[in-house]
C-alpha cells in the first residue's frame, strides 16, 4: 500500500500539507519515495510535564511539533530518521496510559495515546515502516539508544546522593548515560557518548566510574570547577527544545487534542493509514 502512494498526487498533496503548517520554520519533506503514512495528536513526556504534539508518521522519519492551531499550524519541528528507532511498550502507571517510549540514538522519550487503539496502531505502523527501511537498506537497527530523561518532577532531590534538595539555586541535572535528575557535583564530569554527540555530555558519577572502567582507553573529559558545575553553558535542556513552546492556548486545547479523532476519521484523511499493516 504504502508503495503503491508513493507517486500518488493525493500523497504528494498531503505532504505539502503538512509541509505548509509547518511554513518556514519546518524543513522541505516532500522527497523522492517519501509516504506520509499517517497523523495523530500523541501526549509526549517532556522534561517538565506531558505536553500535546502533533506527529507525523512518514515511511521513512517520524516528523512532530507543537500545535499551534490543530490541523493548520505547528511549530518547533522534529524529524527523527526511522531507521534508528526503536519502540518499547509502557504498561499503565497512574494517569499515564497508552505509552511506549520512542528510543534513538540521540534523544529516546515517552509518547501516550488516547486508547489502547490508537496505541497499538502508531506502534504496528511505526515497527511496520522500522522494519521496512531496514530490510531495504541492509541496514542492522543500532542498539545504543539514548536513555529516556527522569521528568524533572519526579525528582525533588539528587537521585545520586539522595541529599541535595532542588531549588531555584540547586537546579536538576539530568545525566545523558542513564537519564536520573542529578546534582551539579553528582553530574561534574562529562564524557563522550559517541551515539549521542561528538562533544563530551554530561553524566552521574556512578555512569561516568561505569563507563570510564568499560573504556579506559577513550578519551574522558573531567571537570574540575570548584563549584562542581559544568562550563561552557549547560543548559541541561538542551536536548529538549520543544520545551517552552506551550504558551496561548495550547494548554487549553490539550484535552481535546489528546483524545485522538478516531481511527475511521483518520482513516478518512489518510486512507493509507489503516492499510499499511497487514
Ligand atoms: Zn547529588
Ligand atoms: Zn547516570
Amino acid at each position: 500500500m504504502v508503495d503503491r502512494l508513493v507517486n500518488s498526487e493525493a500523497n504528494a498533496r498531503r505532504i505539502a500539507m503538512v509541509e505548509s503548517c509547518f511554513g518556514s520554520s519546518g524543513q522541505m519533506l516532500a522527497v523522492p519515495g517519501r509516504v506520509l503514512v499517517g497523523e495523530g495528536v500523541l501526549t509526549k513526556m517532556c522534561r517538565k510535564k506531558p505536553k500535546s504534539r502533533q506527529f507525523f508518521l512518514f515511511n521513512d522519519i517520524l516528523v512532530y511539533g507543537t500545535i499551534l492551531i490543530s490541523k493548520k499550524k505547528y511549530s518547533t519541528q522534529h524529524i527523527i530518521p526511522l531507521e534508528e528507532v526503536k519502540l518499547e511498550s509502557l504498561d499503565d502507571d497512574g494517569p499515564f496510559r497508552n505509552g511506549w517510549l520512542i528510543c534513538t540514538a540521540s534523544k529516546s522519550f515517552a509518547v501516550y495515546a488516547a486508547t489502547t487503539t490508537e496505541k497499538s496502531e502508531w506502534m504496528a505502523h511505526i515497527n511496520k515502516c522500522v522494519e521496512d527501511l531496514l530490510r531495504k537498506s541492509g541496514k542492522k537497527p543500532i542498539d545504543e539508544h539514548a536513555a529516556v530523561w527522569t521528568p524533572d518532577s519526579d525528582a525533588t532531590i539528587c537521585m545520586h546522593c539522595k541529599k541535595s534538595h532542588f531549588s531555584m539555586l540547586n537546579r536538576r541535572h539530568h545525566c545523558r548515560k542513564c537519564g536520573a535528575v542529578v546534582c551539579g557535583p553528582c553530574s561534574s564530569k562529562k564524557f563522550v557518548l559517541a551515539h549521542q554527540s561528538l562533544k563530551p555530555v554530561r553524566v552521574c558519577l556512578t555512569c561516568y566510574d561505569t563507563l570510564t572502567k568499560r573504556k579506559i582507553s577513550e578519551p574522558v573529559f573531567p571537570e574540575s570547577k570548584a563549584d562542581g558545575t559544568i562550563a561552557n553553558g549547560d543548559s541541561s535542556g538542551e536536548d529538549d527544545s520543544d520545551e517552552e513552546a506551550n504558551h496561548n492556548g495550547i494548554s487549553s486545547t490539550r484535552e481535546e487534542n489528546t483524545k485522538w479523532k478516531s481511527m475511521e476519521i483518520e482513516a478518512k484523511i489518510l486512507p493509507c493509514w489503516s492499510a499499511t499493516v497487514c
